[in-house]
């Protein structure tokens, strides 16, 4: 039983069973209660619902409107915009699936609150690009949860979901989850006919820019600690293209976003010397990619290259040209209003740093890889496609269902959508949580069981890392160095190091090759065995070790999937040295994976990308 197998369990059962209480987690938990009446829906968040996940602080922007209305776009657009930046590799049947109803959406939000700008002479959406409107943001995150708290049966907050059940009789079915409650320490054992998984993307896999106590400085939420990735993998479900990651150019030290500078305030960069230099790149990135460097807007990956290349060039550091839009009071209102909704750090960071934008050029820099799927990146699991558009191979079950029974995903959590971003996110939510109340509606007296003998073993596991700290802190009399435990901190930073020198992260200039990934492979699988011997001092830190056993087997992903594609086929992204090139001829293909945790191999294979759209 262990030294704190004694802890009260809780059961909760539902119908559908909502795993994170994001954008993509209250889309669904919406929505399946407007096609599931009388279903019991749960939704399970680790934090509070109303500020949680990447949009907890705000935004500034809805990056994913079409604005059919008023003519601006058709879905057909987008997926031609998305396919072109992921430089041809997307699940244009999810993405088209998502244009087509993001606008609706977008539309809820207003009439629950939500204030989006508006063009004063024409009345529509203030656009800041062609996708993008703006919004007065700061209360966008508890607007959209309030929906959501209505519509639950209940939302369980400050859970962390660590494992899932499986059926006891069919262990391609899922049957619910396991978690602990980060406050009280009770067990709960969720028990589900369907799961949708909608918990976040992945930060701090790979060692970040800012180091000490400026840890929690990252781009993405320092929160989202991969388990969206973490428990479909250690179910055996598919995963695609974990070799997308993402590499951002930032505001430097804070991480402010860029997009309301390019499109809306016109802002453009520059190297130390004040010159343009994308240009000089030219050449040398057709050579890599072929004619992907001549489509229009060039794909991001591309225009990381450029300034990832000029500063190897020695012609460092990058700027941002702000003084001179910056002259415009609006222009410079709208500025710093940008941070104060959705970044203040950004603004914190200048300010100590005697940078006003005004009067000084900022510098940009490029962030470290981020997994994710819902952003300009689309890895993920691999889910079956919408009824009427996707092509058979995509296509095996309900829509957004993965490769396991009664399991959905939405935003982060799936892969092959990239640029959903917060609305799409929702919107997919809404999708699965369709999707998942007409499969539940089908099972009819076909309920899926759980083992008890599974939850109470797990119920161990789950506890093992307060157990080992008990034990082993009578080993030492200061410090935080055990010869027994081995404390989240710790294996996150180790983590950390083993992806950046292996993997492609900052410390590497993005550069990996196949010695390399080996290596890392090797080195995270030592980090795995350690990881049975973590220590808790509380259950702050218990939950610390959980994301930390997310983001290890989240990382192997990523890894084996960069080796298994041999090509660079997102210069910017990440290098390999190896192959250097783009190589269409045996790589216009999506790669996939599937862990089996008895044998702890990895399978990986191919799987055709078909383009539905011209
Ligand atoms: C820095 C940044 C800026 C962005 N800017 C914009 C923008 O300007 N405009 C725009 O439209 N979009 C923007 N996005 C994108 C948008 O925020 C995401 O697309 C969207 O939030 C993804 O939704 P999600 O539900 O998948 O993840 P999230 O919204 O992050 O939600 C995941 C939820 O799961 C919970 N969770 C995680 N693990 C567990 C667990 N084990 N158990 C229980 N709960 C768990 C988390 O606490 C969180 O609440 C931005 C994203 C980032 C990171």
């Amino acid at each position: 039983m262990g030294l704190f197998g004694r802890r009260k369990t809780v059961f909760v059962d539902s119908d559908v069973l909502v795993i994170g209480g994001g954008m993509a987690g209250c889309g669904a938990t919406y929505e399946a209660r407007y096609w599931g009446r009388d279903l019991k829906v749960v939704c399970v968040e680790k934090a509070h619902i109303d500020r949680s996940g990447a949009v907890a602080q705000g935004l500034y922007a809805i990056n994913t409107y079409m604005g059919m209305q008023w003519g601006e776009n058709q879905p057909e657009d987008h997926v031609r915009y998305a396919r072109n930046d992921l430089m041809g590799l997307v699940r244009e049947d999810l993405g088209y699936d998502i244009a087509r109803h993001v606008d609706s959406t977008v539309h809820k939000f207003e009439e629950w609150g939500l204030p989006i700008m508006k063009d004063p002479e024409t009345g529509q959406y203030q656009r800041e690009g062609k996708w993008q409107i703006m919004i007065h943001g700061e209360s966008y995150k508890p607007i959209v949860a309030e929906a959501a708290t209505k519509a639950a049966t209940k939302v369980y907050n400050r859970i962390m979901v660590t494992h899932l059940l499986m059926d006891k009789t069919n262990a391609k079915r899922v049957a619910g989850a396991v978690g602990f409650n980060v406050r009280t320490g009770d067990f709960y054992v969720f028990r589900a006919k369907a799961v949708i998984i909608c918990a976040g993307g992945a930060s701090h896999i790979y060692k970040p820019r800012a180091a000490g106590e400026g840890m929690g400085r990252t781009w993405y939420a320092p929160w989202s600690s991969a388990s969206c990735y973490a428990l479909p993998i250690l179910v055996g479900a598919k995963m695609m293209q974990m070799e997308n990651r993402i590499v951002l150019t930032r505001f430097k030290d804070g991480y402010g976003p860029v997009g309301a500078y390019f499109l809306h305030l016109k802002t453009y960069t520059e190297n130390a010397y004040g010159d343009e230099y994308e240009s000089n790149w030219y050449e040398h990135t057709k050579e890599i990619v072929g004619d992907y460097v001549d489509r229009q807007p060039m794909p991001t990956c591309l225009r990381n290259h450029a300034i990832l290349e000029e500063i190897r060039a020695g012609r460092g550091p990058i700027r941002m040209v702000t003084k001179e839009a910056f002259q415009d009071p609006h222009k410079e209102k709208v500025g710093w209003e940008n941070f104060l909704g959705m970044t203040i750090g950004q603004a914190v960071v200048w300010a100590s740093q005697n940078i006003d934008p005004k009067h000084t050029n900022p510098e940009l820099t490029t962030s470290e890889p981020y997994v994710m799927g819902s952003h300009a990146t689309c890895s993920g699991a691999w889910a079956s496609g919408p009824e009427d558009c996707a092509p058979d191979d995509y296509q095996w079950g309900y829509n957004r269902m993965m490769t396991i029974d009664g399991l959905f995903g939405a935003g982060d959590t799936l892969g092959g959508a990239a640029h959903k971003f917060s609305s799409g996110s929702f919107t997919e939510g809404q999708i699965a949580a369709k999707a998942a109340v007409n499969y539940v509606n089908d099972l009819g007296k076909d309920h899926p069981q759980v083992s008890e003998a599974e939850y109470e073993d797990l119920k161990k596991t789950v506890f093992r890392p307060l157990e080992n700290y008990e034990v082993g802190r009578n080993e030492i009399v200061a410090g935080t160095v055990s010869p027994s435990y081995l404390l989240p901190l710790h294996g996150l930073q180790r983590l950390e190091q083993i992806m950046d020198e292996y993997v492609g992260g900052i410390g590497a200039n993005y550069i990996t090759n196949e010695p390399l990934l080996t290596r890392g492979l090797e080195l995270l699988e030592m980090l795995k065995e350690d990881l049975e011997h973590l220590g808790a001092e509380d259950l702050h830190q218990l939950q610390r070790a959980w994301e930390l056993q997310h983001r290890v087997i989240a990382s192997e992903s990523v890894t084996q999937h960069t080796m298994f594609r041999k090509e660079t086929r997102w210069p910017g992204y990440y290098y390999r040295g190896d192959h250097p090139k783009l190589d269409d001829t045996d790589w216009h293909c999506f790669t996939l994976s599937r862990y089996d945790r008895e044998s702890g191999e990895w399978n990986l294979e191919k799987a055709p990308v078909h383009h539905i759209i011209d």
